[in-house]
Formats: structure tokens, sequence, C-alpha cells
């Protein structure tokens, strides 16, 4: 089959690789009808994360058709649109049962293959899922395939990070980057209650994206975030900062932005082996800070029924759809966010 692998520094290919095939009995193979380009995609693309076999299928985010199911598999049946969270889930360890699915004891990244060990992704023309019965769900009526592939990382995991910054309705937030994650954040924010969100970036298009998605929008490169916070917050700052880039600046906006005993809540993948605060500055503010990977499959079918009933509008990120072959292309372009970029779909 057809997929787009991992070939260095700032280097994808569209090549030939080895079909997947059942492995284990839990195993599902899922025709891919949609793949995503994840800002997270970027981080092996720039080398910020090392350990990426070259050759291996990338991306993690796709809706698709089963197409075979291993001996095991009790639920997912051939023929059954599903969508997938980024990792895979067993459904039955302590984490699973706690809703904390991204920590999943049996749980792997799709699309992370290192010395040989992983899991290919889904920027294929099919994909293989381990632990199919509870790591995949079918997609629900009313549910579009693309909106069902958001769900399965972006929408989520900008969902999970407006709820672990305990949004209430007379708070002033503040989410940082208006990629699609961000974009998601604010949404999930409004839909909590949030009636004031100051959204920053630098880019207008995502600007524009996170004002249509109810966020005051603040350009950084014109405006001081922290100034226009403080004012529009008694000179307190925000009572949550929601972070959706996971950089040490970012990271270093969100410590300046919150007020005293708010709440940090980040979501950006972390590649950074330092903190961007120091322990004296998290003291001074009595912080709380929360981060982590979001578990996906614990929200994607808790939010799909705020999706098809329109209270989540998810659709709005998506700019670009590219057929699977112009994958490297698609990459450059997210990459340099040309053309007003936001989200790339691939499609085999
Ligand atoms: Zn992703
Ligand atoms: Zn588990």
């Amino acid at each position: 089959m057809k997929a787009i692998t991992f070939a260095g520094f700032r280097d994808v290919e569209y090549t030939s690789v080895d079909d997947p095939r059942i492995e284990q009995p839990l195993d599902a193979i899922v025709r891919v009808a949609a793949a995503g380009i994840c800002g997270s995609d970027l981080h092996p693309y720039h080398e910020r994360e090392e350990g990426l076999d070259f050759g291996a299928v990338m991306g993690h985010e796709f809706v698709g058709e089963v197409v075979e199911v291993g001996p095991e598999v009790a639920k997912i049946k051939v023929g059954d649109h599903v969508y997938c969270p980024f990792t895979t889930n067993c459904g039955e360890c302590y984490y699973c049962r706690a809703g904390l699915t991204s920590r999943c004891e049996r749980g792997q990244l799709f699309g992370w293959v290192g010395m040989g060990e992983g899991l290919q992704g889904g920027q294929a023309e099919a994909v293989r899922v381990p632990l199919a019965d509870s790591t995949l769900a079918v997609v629900p009526e009313g549910v579009t395939r693309e909106q069902a592939l958001l769900l399965g990382d972006v929408a989520a995991t900008g969902y999970f990070c407006a709820e672990q910054a305990g949004i209430h309705p007379e708070g002033l937030y503040a989410v940082i980057g208006c990629g699609p994650v961000g974009i998601m954040a604010i949404l999930g924010a409004r839909h909590l209650g949030a009636e004031m969100v100051y959204a920053v970036d630098t880019v207008p298009e995502r600007l524009e994206l996170a004002r249509l998605a109810g966020a005051v929008p603040i350009d950084f490169r014109s405006e001081d975030p922290v100034l226009a916070l403080h004012e529009a917050a008694e000179g307190r700052g925000a009572d949550a900062v929601m972070e959706a880039v996971g950089s040490f600046e970012s990271h270093r906006s969100a410590i300046e932005l919150v007020r005293p005993g708010g709440t940090v809540s980040s979501v950006g993948v972390h590649t950074e082996t330092e903190f961007a605060f120091t322990p004296a500055e998290a003291y001074d503010k009595n912080l709380t800070y929360r981060v982590g990977r979001c578990p996906a499959r614990a929200y994607m079918e808790r939010l799909a029924p705020f999706v098809r009933d329109g209270e989540l509008a998810i659709d709005g990120v998506i700019s670009h759809r590219f057929p699977l072959e112009q994958g490297p292309e698609a990459y450059r372009l997210f990459d340099e966010k040309r053309d007003q970029c936001t989200k790339v779909l691939l499609t085999p």
C-alpha cells in the first residue's frame, strides 16, 4: 500500500510500504478514509523529538472503514465506519477505568515506531489497530467523518484543556496559540460557560478563527497580552490560561498572564527538558499547573453529541484537503503556515 513515511529532517515521503495485517487476536485493519496532519507530527519533522525510525508511517489522526478483524474482536465489525483516539486503549486497566485512557498500561501511540518497535501511523491507505474493541468506536449517526477525525484528537484535546482550566461563567481566560487545538479550547471554554476568553497568536487567519469561535483576539506582535489581560481583569491577570503550543515561550507567556491563585492548563506537546518558570514563580503565584496528554478515548464519545447537535462547531479548523500522494507538499504547507493553513487532511 501507499503511505506517508518519515524520511528525516523536514522530510516525509509518499512511498510503498507493507500492507498492515492482523498480528494479534484483538487487531483490526482499518481502510483509511481521511488522515490528519497534526502539530505534533511536526516535532519529529523538525527533529525536536528524536527516535522515530526512518520509514515509519506518520500520523495518529484517522477515520475509516474496518476491513478485517482478528478472531477475538467482538464488538467492532467489518464494514463499521470508525473513529479512533491517537493511542490504543485496553479498556480494562486502572487508567482506562479511571478515564485516563491516554495512560493505558497497554496504550501505544499511532505513528511512532522506534528501533522497530511501536505502531505504524494512519497517514496511509490502511492501518492496524490493536485492542480494536476498546480503541475504536463507530462514528455516530449525524457526525461527519471529518468531525469524527477531529474528535479523535484535536477536539478532545482542546476540550480537555478547557476542562482542566476549571471554567466558570464569570471568569476571565486566555488561550495561547490559536492552532486547531487552541481553537478547540476556545470552543470548549465557551461551551463550558466562559464569557470572556482572550486568544493570543500572531497569525491573522488563526486570530480570525479565534474571533469566530467566540474569543477576543490579541495579536502579540502589535499588542501586549499581559497589559491587555491585566487591564481586563482589574490588574490581576487571567483566572486560567490554556496553553496549546508546547514551547518555552508559550509557557513563559502563560505564567505571566495567569493571576495569583490561577491555573495554567497545558496540552501543547512538550519537547523541552526545563520549565519556563521557576518553582519560586509558581509559589509566588499559588499556581495550579495541569498538564498532559488528553485521554481522547474517554472524551470523543462524550463530545460527539455536542458536535452532532451543533453545540461545538469544530469543522471550521480544517483549511486544506489533499490526496495522500501530495502528503509531502501538505506537510510543507502546514509547517510553513502558508495559504492560511490551519489543519490539513489527507485522503487516500
Ligand atoms: Zn494530533
Ligand atoms: Zn488500559
